[in-house]
């Protein structure tokens, strides 16, 4: 059943959509550095599935709590049964035309995001084309990965950066814990001097104050002031400095700091990252195609950022699913240099059939297969999931 105006008068290729599921991910939930911190058993990420009616099934992925996303699929699905799995930005906007009195821009478009991925891999796995080659051609065959650490006491954060190193990543990003939540600049450039002390010259570091966490203490002043020592240890962005909604103080930030200023992770749908763009708020945007309405929407919002001269890094990092999407916009969106890779995460290391692997310069391959380019692995899987058989996977 779709509920659009042209529905009727619609010849295009038609592949129903016959069942949609979501399942949450269980057991090896990995730390998020927060003040009341993620547990191993704690669903914070989901796989959404949806089967065709004798085409190909696809799968993405959901960052927002296992049990709303599951609910949350129940509500959407009616609007889904029926409607054309082949058209990913129509069969989307119904549902965001839908549901807008029940949670817009919350768990319903989280979930979104999810769905939307799962039919942009349906469309590539029916055409036989990669994501990126749908969304308009490949500028990239690999992109850097930065491996995302939590922030640690300073020998601890040097030993964990040597290591992730000696797998062969060339740039980090260390952020959360113990970080501007001591109110103690010494103690927090202890731990960058330790971080940039563990690597060598031509090796990127970033860094992530995730002012998105609860009661995050510091404001403006703090953000300036740590700018300016992040600066001298060659920090590449200064991400998530002040509280997400705080747009004059992210202005006033990125024209006073002298290093580029990244944030928009927890925002969703491109109507709230509009006013972020157009005052001037980031130097970098990081839309979560996981959390904001998926790759259609995702798109819109590149190319607000690209208008106003603003760089783009995703932040799909959460599941193998998300990172593929990332890497397939990565490959399609000009100038994207980075992808953000969550260091030993199982739900990324640990899900696909190929996993993921760096190439001795430490960049990763862009997938070249139909839809997002990825398998799960239905044995991998199943350790992490309770329902396994609705996937249907091979
Ligand atoms: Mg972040």
């Amino acid at each position: 059943m779709i509920n659009s105006p042209a529905a009727e008068q619609n010849t295009s290729p038609f592949l129903a959509i016959t069942e949609v599921h979501c399942v949450p991910l269980v057991g090896e939930s990995p730390k998020g550095g927060w003040a009341t911190e993620i547990r191993p058993e704690d669903p914070i990420h989901a796989i959404i599935a949806i089967h065709t009616k004798d085409g190909p099934t696809g799968y993405g992925s959901v960052f927002t709590n296992g049990h709303l996303a599951y609910e949350a699929v129940k509500l959407l699905a009616p609007l889904l049964i029926g409607a054309n799995a082949l058209e990913p930005g129509r069969s989307t906007e119904n549902l965001h035309q839908n549901s807008f009195w029940m949670g817009r821009g919350g768990t319903l478009t989280n979930v979104i995001s999810g769905l939307n991925i799962a039919l942009w891999d349906i469309l590539g796995k029916v055409t036989g084309l990669p994501v990126s080659t749908l969304l308009g051609g490949r500028y990239l065959e690999k992109v850097k990965p930065y491996c995302s650490l939590l922030m640690d006491e300073p020998a601890v954060m040097r030993d964990t950066i040597v290591k992730y190193r000696e797998e062969g990543y060339r740039a980090f990003k260390i952020g959360w814990g113990p970080f501007g939540r001591r109110d103690n600049y010494r103690s927090d450039e202890a731990i960058i001097e330790a971080a940039r002390s563990a690597l060598p010259e031509g090796y990127e570091l970033f860094v992530d104050a995730g002012a998105s966490d609860a009661y995050w203490p510091n404001g403006l002043k703090w953000a300036l002031r740590t700018a300016e020592m992040l600066r001298d240890y060659d920090v590449g962005w200064f991400e998530e400095a002040l509280v997400p909604d705080d747009l004059e103080g992210f202005v006033t930030l990125r024209r006073q700091a002298m290093l580029p200023i990244t944030g928009g992770e927890v925002l969703t749908r491109r109507q709230s990252f509009q006013p972020f763009l157009e005052r001037g708020a980031f130097d970098i945007v990081q839309p979560d195609v996981t959390k904001v309405g998926g790759i259609s929407e995702q798109r819109y919002i590149y190319e607000m950022a690209a208008a106003h001269g603003v760089a783009y890094v995703g932040h799909g990092w959460n599941t193998a699913l998300g990172l593929a999407a990332d890497l397939q916009m990565a490959a399609a969106f000009p100038n994207t240099r980075y992808v953000e890779y969550i260091g030993g995460s199982a739900y990324v290391d640990g899900l696909l059939k190929t996993p993921f692997s760096l190439d001795p310069n430490g960049m990763l391959t862009i997938p070249h297969g139909p839809g997002l380019g990825v398998q799960l692995d239905p044995g991998k899987l199943a350790r992490y999931v309770r329902d396994i058989d609705v996937l249907r996977l091979a």
